[in-house]
């Protein structure tokens, strides 16, 4: 993750001066990791930002703070009811710590009727309350909460571009056409870690191919990966790559 941001968060919590709503741009897991250890910061009895070892500390990791709400969509949007909830739990007193705390992951699920029924209370909050929201992209959020809110950004500019990658391999038909990509993309010949690290993969997607409707893309890509493995070069770009091509076969 960028230090900067974080460090600017830190910074921010130290000096009571953290906006009452923030927006985390960036991966599902990063974001809300730092959401966590923000209400940790927040709520710490001891340090200026979190010891890790006090009672709310303790509770806030573990996720099991009463003062923080870990928010998610019901299905696969978030309602319209659970935003009158939150509305209704920002007005309520803390019970432990001195504020409340909420954490609003996968923000992109909000419709923009839900992110409305906020407005009011990111406008006039109910003292010691935070609101974080967790979201892919920011610009999936309305102009009128971003306006009322601190964005940080913790994106990976080359995983993005990763995951793009990958995915577009994953639509082409032709092996060539991919193996085209690659070559052209990273200026790939032969290193041996790549080579297991491929065989790994088609083992995997193998395995996949015998349990999965959708075989004939894994027995594909099983020997793509075989024609592949001899033409790679070891990259860090590339085992990333691979991680995703991974992900993306084997679940
Ligand atoms: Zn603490």
């Amino acid at each position: 993750m960028p230090y900067t941001d974080f460090e600017k968060i830190k910074t921010l919590i130290k000096n009571r001066k953290l906006s009452h709503a923030v927006v985390l741009e960036g991966s599902e897991d990063a974001t809300l990791d730092i959401a966590v250890k923000i209400a940790a910061g927040l709520f710490c009895q001891n340090d200026d930002f979190y010891c890790g070892k006090c009672k709310n500390c303790t509770t806030v990791l573990a996720r099991s703070h009463a003062d923080m709400l870990i928010l998610e969509p019901e299905k696969t949007n978030y309602a319209k009811d659970q935003m009158r909830e939150l509305v209704t739990q920002a007005n309520l007193m803390p019970f432990v710590a001195e504020g409340r705390t909420f954490i609003i992951t996968r923000a992109e699920k909000l419709r923009e009727d839900s992110q409305n029924t906020l407005l009011k209370v990111l406008e006039e909050p109910p003292a010691g309350v935070h609101f974080i929201f967790c979201v892919t992209n920011r610009a999936l959020l309305i102009p009128t909460i971003l306006s009322r809110a601190t964005v940080f950004s913790f994106i990976e500019e080359t995983q993005g571009e990763y995951y793009e990658t990958a995915g577009k391999l994953l639509e082409l038909g032709s092996q060539k056409k991919r193996y085209d990509i690659l070559k052209i993309l990273y200026g790939v010949t032969t290193v041996s870690r790549y080579a297991d690290l491929l065989t790994e993969l088609k083992s995997r997607a193998v395995q996949s191919a015998y349990k999965d409707n959708n075989a004939t893309k894994y027995i594909l890509l099983a020997d793509f990966i075989d024609k592949a493995k001899d033409q790679l070069t070891f990259s860090p770009s590339l085992r990333l790559l691979s991680d995703v091509l991974c992900t993306k076969l084997c679940l």
